[in-house]
């Protein structure tokens, strides 16, 4: 049984705007750069996923000074944002049918790679919400408060290893009033990257399912970017999903960078997120693009071969049709209405 993987979150948006102009070209005949390009997806049955466009990226040399945490100038982040919105769409059109914006639930199946626009970062949206209703009509189905720094919104959980995602205070005023926007608009709200207070916040809110994108069990590797158990619950309570991502950082008990790190590492957070949520609410969420990758997973290449890991931990057939694509369908059409 062979099975399309509809995956919750990458950032090779982010990557090819830094990479140059040659970059997306790249992407569309299968360069080999970065975790994931269209023909390496295709053989791997990648049939979606949600591309983020992560912004107001400072250098990478500003990640150990802090920097990079800081709260980002949202004039700075609108303007990155329409570049990597409007690479997605020149992708789009330069692929030949390969490649399709989804804009609604009908647009997740058919043949070549479904795309789900993911905003990681409410930065380019000002307080009136404008910035909002322009990307919504570009395309932009999927919103996170916030990356790991605060904004006008929300605050989202630094990295530092061990610890809690129970840091900062919950949504501001401005925030609520966005996740009500998505409610109306019809698009996902992700908790992913967001403190437990704001994570909170949305649950009461109930603007839609409660969605983490890309995040793991905080019991198993305790980084402030995973989810508590009651988190985990709630989740599988409210119809929700939690996306299990691939970063080695988020995967393993000591948190460490370090890529020789089983697949079974995946396979247990997945097992374990099903235990407390249910089925029904677990599924991928790898970063491609946007983390470090066990080894023996590689890249996008090696899907197959987690989906064996998967097998080997006891998901069944009927499981593994909702962990790899079912489970995100239900969820984007329920947010989509
Ligand atoms: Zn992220």
């Amino acid at each position: 049984m062979s099975l399309l993987i509809f995956d919750g979150h990458n950032d090779a948006l982010s990557r090819l705007a830094r990479a140059g102009a040659a970059a997306p070209a790249g992407f569309l005949a299968g360069d080999g750069s970065g975790h994931l390009d269209l023909p390496r997806a295709a053989a791997a049955g990648l049939a979606g996923g949600c591309f983020a466009v992560f912004t107001c990226q400072p250098p990478d040399e500003s990640y150990d000074t802090g920097d990079y945490f800081a709260a980002a100038d949202p004039r700075a982040a609108l303007a990155e944002a329409l570049a990597q919105v409007a690479l997605l769409l020149r992708l789009e059109r330069a692929s030949g049918g390969r490649l399709r914006v989804a804009r609604s639930a009908a647009d997740l199946d058919g043949p070549g790679l479904a795309a789900v626009l993911h905003l990681e970062g409410a930065e380019p949206i000002g307080p009136g919400l404008d910035a909002l209703e322009v990307l919504v009509a570009a395309g932009m189905r999927s919103l996170g408060l916030v990356w790991s720094r605060p904004n006008a919104f929300a605050t989202g959980v630094p990295f530092a290893f061990p610890g809690s995602p129970d840091q900062g205070p919950g949504l501001t005023a401005a925030g609520r009033e966005l996740v009500q926007a998505c409610g109306a608009l019809g698009v996902l709200v992700d908790v992913s990257h967001l403190n437990a207070r704001g994570f909170w916040d949305v649950a009461e809110l109930g603007a839609g399912p409660l969605v983490a994108s890309h995040s793991n069990a905080h019991a198993l590797c305790p980084s402030p970017r995973n989810l508590t158990d009651d988190q985990l619950r709630a989740i599988g309570e409210r119809d929700g999903l939690v996306g299990i991502n691939f970063h080695v950082g988020f995967l393993r008990a000591d948190g460490a960078d370090e890529t020789a790190t089983p697949l079974a590492r995946i396979a247990e957070h997945a097992a374990y997120a099903t235990e407390l949520a249910g089925i029904d609410a677990v599924a991928l969420g790898s970063d491609f693009d946007g983390a470090i990758m066990p080894a023996a997973l590689g890249d996008v290449a090696g899907l197959p071969a987690l989906i064996r890991e998967l097998r080997a931990v006891g998901f069944g057939d009927g499981d593994l049709v909702k962990l790899t694509h079912a489970n995100w369908h239900r969820v984007l059409g329920a947010a989509w209405h």
